[in-house]
């Protein structure tokens, strides 16, 4: 494989699509060694069909506000490879949406879903719908033309969505019962469903819970813990709120939330009845930082600035892609933080990457770190098959479980000769590993 070949290839078929040509780059670089140790990889042409949807669904969602005026918004489904399981991944409603942030998505999500060891392919998809400041009336009826044209295309046994920014329970739940309706059958084809309808405990709070998990294997390499370590924390989203709670439960204190407008510093730690505060608000559709700031008297709202400049042991970037450049792990470095587990989908950009790298500081990457959710996402399609439900400490025995294997797996193919483990490169080749084998032992198709 060459990856300035390949890249420049992709580079001129796809051009401008930024999202997706830096996930792919990153994947590339790093399986590069293991990839040309198998002739066979490059005889059967993997890479050149691994970096391509199998196919990608463009719609348009039409509906009606509330006053009665028209909108319209597009929509996608990417479909990206199916080899080990069907294609599985989440639907993100965001302004932001486009073809090629789906794209980096469910690339991403390939590599990421071969990790959890469940039989799930990948895929993603979303709209550039926003659900902010709509009524429920409004999300219901674009939930509905959504799954008007996309029930077609997905079923449990081909394409499992699942929620991502913008698609939580009040979402899966419109979308779930649009589906139900057209396709005539009540079965297991969303995850994160409501638990009377077929949801499993534990999957809001899973990928934070997991993210938590994965950082505390991190940790156990350098023969620590979470206890009394100080945690900056991004968002305050579902990853986010998963992440404060296990954090605080395993000793450490998370002392930021944020979002896309400052962050919120806390001093004296991020739990117990704020978190609840923070759910409240949140659920209401209200402004977080602040009446955050007036309810908390010692709390600070830092506006403009991002969450990595408090001094911490741990960070932990749960918002958004791109969200944590070169400048900001100079800081964290500077300042001594140990551990940076991405909780959101690619939060730090290649450069802030290297800058973790040189300064061999424990680093992993979203597709390992928060894998916990779509892990959890396939216990639910687990239970949906069964037709039965486990109890919150089966599910989250099997979750912690999960992410110590994605550890280890991450350990096994990325760690240097020098004893360093570039987590990066670990689960990429891991993932890589297992689709590209299916993929080569299944035929040309
Ligand atoms: P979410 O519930 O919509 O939360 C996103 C949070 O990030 C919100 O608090 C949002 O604030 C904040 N945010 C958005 N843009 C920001 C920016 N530029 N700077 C700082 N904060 C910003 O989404 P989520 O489900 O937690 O997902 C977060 C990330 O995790 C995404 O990368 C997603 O792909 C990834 N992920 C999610 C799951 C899952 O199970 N949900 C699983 C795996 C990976 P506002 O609300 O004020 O905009």
């Amino acid at each position: 494989m060459n990856v300035q070949k390949l890249m420049a290839e992709l580079e001129k078929k796809h051009p401008g699509e930024r999202e997706y040509l830096q996930a792919v780059h990153e994947v590339l670089e790093s399986i590069e060694e293991v990839y040309n140790q198998h002739p066979e990889f490059e005889s059967a042409k993997i890479i050149e069909r691994l970096v391509e949807p199998d196919r990608i669904f463009t719609f348009k969602v039409p509906w009606v506000d509330d006053e009665g005026n028209v909108h319209v918004n597009l929509a996608y489904r990417v479909q990206f490879n199916n080899a080990i399981g069907p294609y599985k991944g989440g639907l993100r409603f965001h302004p932001s949406v486009n073809l090629s942030i789906l794209k980096f998505l469910g690339f991403e999500q390939i590599f990421k879903n071969a990790l959890t060891t469940l039989p799930m392919g990948g895929g993603k998809g979303g709209s550039d719908f926003d659900p902010k400041g709509k009524s429920d009336a409004e999300v219901m009826r674009f939930c509905q033309g959504f799954m008007t044209e996309l029930w077609r295309h997905i079923g449990p046994e081909t394409d499992v969505p699942a929620g991502d920014i913008g698609v939580g329970g009040r979402e899966i739940g419109f979308l779930f019962g649009m589906y139900r309706k057209l396709a005539r059958e009540n079965t297991g084809v969303l995850t994160g469903k409501g638990l009377t309808f077929g949801g499993s405990l534990i999957r809001p709070e899973a990928t934070g819970f997991g993210a938590t998990y994965f950082a505390k294997e991190m940790l156990a390499t350098k023969g620590t813990d979470f206890k009394g370590k100080r945690v900056a924390v991004s968002g305050f989203g579902n990853v986010a709120w998963g992440a404060c709670l296990k954090v605080t439960e395993l000793g450490g204190k998370v002392v930021t939330i944020s979002g896309p407008d400052g962050y919120i510093y806390d001093e004296a730690g991020i739990s117990g009845e704020k978190i609840e505060y923070l759910l409240t608000l949140r659920a209401s559709n209200q402004d977080i930082v602040a009446p955050y700031e007036k309810k908390f008297p010692g709390s600070k709202f830092i506006a403009g600035k991002k969450p990595w400049e408090v001094k911490v042991d741990v960070a932990m970037p749960c918002a958004t892609q791109n969200e944590l450049g070169k400048e900001d792990a100079e800081l964290l470095v500077k300042n001594g933080t140990m551990c940076v587990a991405e909780g959101a989908n690619m939060p730090c950009t290649p450069e802030a990457i290297s800058v973790f790298h040189k300064a061999k500081i424990l680093f992993a990457p979203g597709k390992a770190v928060n894998a916990g959710g779509v892990a959890t996402s396939g216990l639910e399609m687990s239970q949906n098959s069964m037709k039965l439900s486990w109890t919150t400490e089966e599910v989250d025995a099997r979750l912690h479980q999960i992410m110590k294997s994605i550890h280890a797996a991450c350990v096994q193919y990325g760690k240097n000769k020098d004893g360093y483990v570039d987590y990066v490169k670990g689960a990429n080749i891991a993932g890589f590993m297992k689709v590209a084998k299916a993929m080569l032992e299944q035929g040309v198709i």
